[in-house]
């Protein structure tokens, strides 16, 4: 998929590079395989005075680095909580158009619907990784008109599903 413009919502993000390769996100590295992930932080908000359910306090939070799920020493997070913002993580962690809505929403509501807090997710960095350290599967067959045979038919039948 072309990526036609991939914005970096955080002014302060910092690139992280744990390949020592440099490489433009927008433009797959042929010669290295790697690839790049925000790195993400997700922050728990609450209205000052606010008695959250959750057993929250604003400021907690956790880092995801590409698969890798930080806590700070000492601090929990609901698995409530956790399970509300996983299924975005991974989408947040990839690059998105402008005008996609997983560029620019970035609070999620607390899963219990009486509880005031809410959950943003911050992109805070950019990782570069190398795609033999991330998987075994091999790369798909392309030749100069496209995927291979069997790519197209695969995605033939994605298609018509
Ligand atoms: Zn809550």
């Amino acid at each position: 998929m072309q990526v036609d413009h991939f914005p970096n919502p955080e002014p302060n993000a910092k690139e992280v590079d744990v390949s020592s390769d440099d490489v433009d996100i927008s433009t797959p590295n042929a010669d290295h395989q790697s690839f790049q992930l925000y790195d993400l932080r997700v922050e728990v908000i609450c209205p000052p005075g606010e008695h959250t359910l959750c057993g929250a306090k604003p400021g907690d939070h956790f880092t995801l680095e590409g698969e890798i799920l930080k806590l700070p020493p000492g601090q929990g997070f609901s698995i409530y909580s956790l399970g509300a913002v996983l299924p975005l993580l991974a989408a947040k962690q990839r690059a998105t158009t402008l005008y996609d809505w997983m560029t620019t929403d970035s609070d999620i509501a607390c899963p219990d619907p009486n509880c005031p807090s809410k959950l943003r997710i911050t992109r805070t960095g950019l990782r570069t990784f190398r795609r033999g350290d991330t998987t075994v599967v091999p790369l798909p067959t392309l030749t100069s008109s496209g995927p291979s045979t069997t790519e197209r038919s695969r995605n033939d039948q994605i298609a018509r599903t």
